[in-house]
């Protein structure tokens, strides 16, 4: 069996992310350079400017998500560990009738295990998915690489620079979680 070594597979991922890039159309480059600034000027509270950056990473994720197997109902990737902030959480609970358990911070290794969100093989809340499940990306046909012992070698968080900046910053204050830790 190969080895691939860390070298090798972020070479691959940058090769991966130049073709993919290529793919976005200029007015929408344009806009995340410049979307860190935009974010800053919105007034709203907390969930608002959430929804700005999710509205935004729905934009700029539609011709990535052509290239890919990554959809609605396609769900191997469900099985790795997620984190989710605790805006995150109140995002979700504000849009739907989902309970978030008294929040702790657990150490227990959830490889393998289904996010509990995930229904039948379909995320429950995919139009308000965490941060994080809008970056997981694979760029094979199809998702025989997804499997959790693969994952991390042959999928990518696909982040964009001034998103990420925006998303740190509503964070920076907040907790994070292991979604298996918050819903059942
Ligand atoms: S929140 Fe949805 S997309 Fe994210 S891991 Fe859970 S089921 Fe999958």
């Amino acid at each position: 069996m190969t080895s691939i070594s860390q070298l090798d597979r972020e070479q691959k991922q940058e090769e991966k992310f130049q073709i993919l890039t290529k793919i976005i159309p200029n007015d929408l480059k344009l806009k995340e350079e410049q979307f860190f600034e935009l974010f800053l000027k919105n007034k709203g509270n907390p969930l608002t400017k959430l929804k700005l950056i999710y509205s935004f990473m729905d934009q700029i994720f539609k011709p990535i998500y052509k290239m890919t197997p990554c959809k609605k109902g396609c769900s191997d990737c469900c099985r790795i560990p997620v984190s989710i902030s605790a805006i995150e959480i109140d995002y979700i609970k504000s849009l739907t009738n989902l309970k978030p358990k008294k929040l702790i911070k657990s150490n227990k290794n959830t490889v393998s295990t289904p996010c509990p969100l995930l229904k039948n093989g379909v995320c429950s809340i995919y139009e308000y998915r965490p941060f994080v499940c809008r970056q997981f990306i694979t760029l094979y046909d199809t998702a025989e690489f997804c499997h959790p012992s693969l994952i991390y070698n042959e999928c990518l968080l696909f982040g964009f620079t001034e998103i990420q900046k925006a998303y740190n910053y509503l964070i920076k204050n907040t907790s994070n979680y292991e979604i298996r830790d918050v819903f059942s």
